[in-house]
């Protein structure tokens, strides 16, 4: 085999799972020759002129793709395309564009480019990922105008003939809202982030992707073979038939798997010997419910609220906020919505929350701690929340509770909300459950105490190991320490479930670990009342758990000894699993 031809496996950050094979397509920056030229005096106008026609043109394209995109898609995802609005009809933009012609004599695009450049230069250099995001789309919008300039609509993306991966530096949203998902089965970029907009479209197109590959468009051609792991965040550049043919046969029993599963949608996620687990779903964004109803999950157990806002540059008030609670509440109703309260810091940065950089962000001013902080921010959201309640069932979740006191605080604004919205006249559910997220150590060890003061936990698993292990979750260095199975975060997820039953109320798990059908039975078997997982997850997991009878569980817990490792425990829970639910198995590796 030529050298060449070796597959190489390349990682980056999968944003949509999946697996796509096929020829990539290599996009590359289709950036416009710009020809310098000096103008006179009396052809000032005349640039002026095509200028003004690029924009209106450039304009009319951008609303064009829009209302496609909110046909398509949403009206969420369609709202980005505000901003590249903002970017055309941005006066002090244009009018130095303008000035520019004046004071330089030299030709619109020559001028147009300069001025762009400068912008991107100025926000692409500051420490502020929602700054980022505006370089990035004056970039795209100026390449639009500099086409129209030219006399050239952009064809590239929209003239794909056959099936393939698009393999490009970045795609812009306008690239990614052209995708024709007959015929892009996946795409790989050097750029972006979970929360970048290309991977929120990703996710809403539910196409495979993997983001943050640093060089991938360096490293390949177009017609070069891929496989893109969607869900692993790797890249496999002419797959060896071992690698083909492993995901060939996982894929094969995916879909074999899936199209069974498809039957069990409505039944219950109950042991052959009738023992129930919930299997709720965790969501995003009020359009991820379509993917809740596909996939059978019984009402929310987390709604990440934080992501509601990444598409805008402002806090959204309480109407709006309202109004996207209430959409997915009703949609749901009469199944529970558990709505998380804002979990801003660590790894999600709101770009219209000011927050001072810090050296240890997951330790740091985040979640209920920045609540605490900004009451009046707190309060808006508790409002809009209550009055979302009104019109279903709705709980609410705090995070990264650390000590009672901040439930006794959190509670208070939540009591001040509920008063407020009463002396209004304002319907609310008033015996609307509050629960803890447990997901720092020292919650769950003092589980007893917090008990009392709500109505349920759900374990954040993502945030307890990191914590608990001291392992940074996103650093790729130390994933191996990153183990759902040590015994200690066994001991802590048994101690918070003990003590929630003692006091009464129910333990629910929200971290990946949930979504996990290897870890299904022993999760099951120390006792927890729900599992809330993303959507996609939820027939495996309840394959596995129609597979069991309880005292499998039961007995799989009870093998466990305190000394045994993270791998003994969980080749345990594998085996359990491959004795049980096989096709499952295979497929999780
Ligand atoms: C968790 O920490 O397990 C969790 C569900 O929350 P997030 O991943 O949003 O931090
Ligand atoms: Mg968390």
């Amino acid at each position: 085999m030529p050298e060449a031809d070796r597959e190489i496996v390349l990682r980056g950050v999968g944003v949509c799972p999946g697996v796509a094979s096929g020829p990539a397509f290599l996009l590359t920056a289709d950036e416009v020759r710009v020809v310098e030229r000096t103008i006179e005096e009396r052809e000032i106008p005349r640039e002026i002129a095509r200028f003004e026609e690029a924009l209106i043109a450039t304009r009319r394209q951008l609303l064009e793709i829009q209302q496609r995109v909110g046909r398509a898609l949403d009206q969420e995802s369609a709202s980005i395309f505000d901003a590249h609005l903002l970017v055309v009809d941005d006066r002090s933009f244009v009018e130095e564009v303008l000035r520019g012609l004046r004071a330089t004599h030299r030709n619109v695009e020559t001028v147009l480019r300069g001025v762009a450049e400068r912008y991107v230069e100025a926000l692409a250099g500051l420490d502020d990922d929602y700054l980022r995001e505006r370089a990035a789309d004056i970039k795209d919008v100026t390449r639009r105008i500099l086409h129209n300039l030219a006399g050239q609509t952009k064809a590239t993306l929209e003239g794909l003939k056959d099936p393939c991966l698009i393999v490009a530096g970045d795609l812009a949203p306008s690239d990614t809202a052209m995708l024709d998902r007959e015929r892009v089965l996946g795409f790989a970029t050097d750029l972006g982030s979970t929360t970048s907009h290309t991977a929120i479209m990703a996710r809403a197109l539910e196409i495979p992707a993997v983001v943050g590959l640093h060089d991938a468009s360096v490293r390949i051609s177009t017609g070069d073979p891929l496989l893109i792991d969607g869900g692993k965040g790797l890249v496999y550049v002419h797959p060896s038939p071992e690698t083909l043919d492993r995901y060939g046969r996982l894929e094969r029993v995916h879909r074999r798997l899936i199209a069974r599963l498809d039957q069990l949608r409505d039944e219950p996620a109950q042991t052959r010997d009738g023992y129930m687990v919930n299997l709720a779903a965790n969501i995003e964004m009020p359009h991820d419910v379509d993917a809740v109803f596909r996939h059978g999950a019984h009402g929310i157990g987390l709604f990440r609220t934080e992501f509601l806002f990444l598409t805008r540059d402002h806090l959204p008030d309480e109407a709006e906020q309202a109004a996207a609670y209430t959409e997915v509440v009703e949609r749901l109703a009469p199944e529970t919505v558990i709505i998380r309260t804002m979990d801003i810091g660590g790894d999600k940065f709101l770009s219209s929350i000011k927050t001072p950089p810090e050296l240890n962000p997951f330790m740091g001013w985040r979640a209920i701690r920045f609540c605490l902080a900004q009451p009046e921010v707190f309060l808006t959201q508790l409002r809009a929340i209550l009055r979302a309640s009104a019109r279903g069932r709705v709980k609410i979740l705090y995070p990264m509770i650390s000590n009672v006191d901040e439930v006794v605080h959190a509670q208070r604004i939540l009591e001040q909300a509920k008063t407020e919205l009463r002396d209004e006249g304002v319907p609310f559910d008033e015996a609307i459950e509050t629960g803890l997220m447990i997901e720092v150590p020292s919650a769950a060890l003092t589980a007893e105490q917090l008990a009392p003061h709500v109505q349920f936990f759900s374990l954040g698993t993502n945030d307890l190991i990191q914590y608990t292990l001291a392992v940074d979750r996103v650093n790729e260095r130390i994933t191996y320490l990153y183990e759902p199975t040590h015994p200690a975060i066994l001991y802590l997820i048994r101690r918070t479930i003990e003590a929630s039953h003692r006091a009464g109320i129910w333990t629910g798990i929200c971290g990946e670990m949930a979504g996990n059908p290897v870890l299904a039975p022993l999760l099951i078997g120390l006792g927890v009342d729900e599992l809330s997982m993303s959507p996609n997850q939820v027939p495996l997991v309840k394959e596995v758990v129609r597979s069991l009878h309880y005292h499998q569980t039961e007995a799989l817990v009870e093998s466990v000894r305190p000394s045994d490792s993270a791998g003994d425990i969980l080749e345990r829970c594998a085996a359990l699993v491959r004795e049980t639910a096989p096709d499952v198995a295979q497929l999780t590796g």
